[in-house]
């Protein structure tokens, strides 16, 4: 059962956490007859309600659909790429085509499943011809990665690629200085490593063998919060 004073802080971290995601939408009003204490999954859905036909900003114009992520709602571990390539934007899936094999691949390697990890990433629309996402284009899309954060609460977060890295992490330091160690990030932690798209790029044994690294160190911090 546990302690209802747990539960009742727990609901009102919600509430508030979902009211600063309202004000980041620029919502200035509530309607007093809708229920505000949602766990997860309800505070999920209101985020995909809420994203649905978004033209916050210009990747709007060029997308097929908007790609806002997948996993469970009480995954422990979320990994946060940089946005949708041409198969994911087909698809409306995140890492779903050669990248996505293979960081399927990376994380089986270390004992960790895909369906147990919740993965998106910080824009949910195809910049085109898979550019870096611009800075208006970030902040315009970062309530719904805050929301996507507040409603699953993960422990352990992994950058994927230095622009997810250097976003998360308000740095402009490159991946390689980045990866390799464990970043306070809020109250949780973050571990960077490559983008599975640059190692498909790079596929030499030198890059490999350091996101294998990292894997490991993903693994052994991920294990620390489940036995926590
Ligand atoms: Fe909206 Fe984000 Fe797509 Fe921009 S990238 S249109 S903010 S969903």
């Amino acid at each position: 059962m546990g302690d209802p004073a747990d539960h009742l802080a727990e609901a009102f971290r919600g509430l508030a956490q979902h009211l600063r995601f309202l004000q980041a939408l620029g919502t200035r009003e509530l309607p007093l007859s809708r229920d505000y204490l949602v766990g997860p999954v309800g505070s999920l859905r209101r985020l995909e309600a809420a994203i649905e036909g978004c033209t916050r900003c210009k990747l709007c114009q060029g997308r097929r659909t908007i790609v806002f992520g997948s996993g469970p709602s009480e995954a422990r571990l979320m990994l946060i790429g940089e946005g949708p390539g041409e198969e994911e934007d087909r698809q409306g899936q995140p890492f779903v085509g050669r990248a996505g094999q293979l960081l399927t691949r990376m994380l089986e390697s270390v004992g960790i499943a895909r369906d147990e990890v919740y993965i998106t990433n910080i824009v949910k629309c195809r910049p085109p011809g898979n550019r870096n996402p611009e800075p208006d284009e970030i902040a315009a899309c970062a309530p719904f990665l805050e929301g996507q954060l507040a409603a699953i609460q993960p422990r352990i977060v992994c950058a994927l690629g230095t622009f997810a890295a250097q976003t998360l992490l308000r740095t402009r330091e490159p991946i390689g200085k980045l990866r390799g160690r464990v970043h306070p990030f809020g109250t949780i932690r973050l571990v960077p490593t490559f983008h599975p798209a640059f190692l498909l790029r790079n596929p030499g044994p030198a890059y490999r063998r350091l996101a294998w690294e990292d894997m490991k160190l993903l693994k052994r911090e991920y294990d620390r919060v489940r036995e926590g």
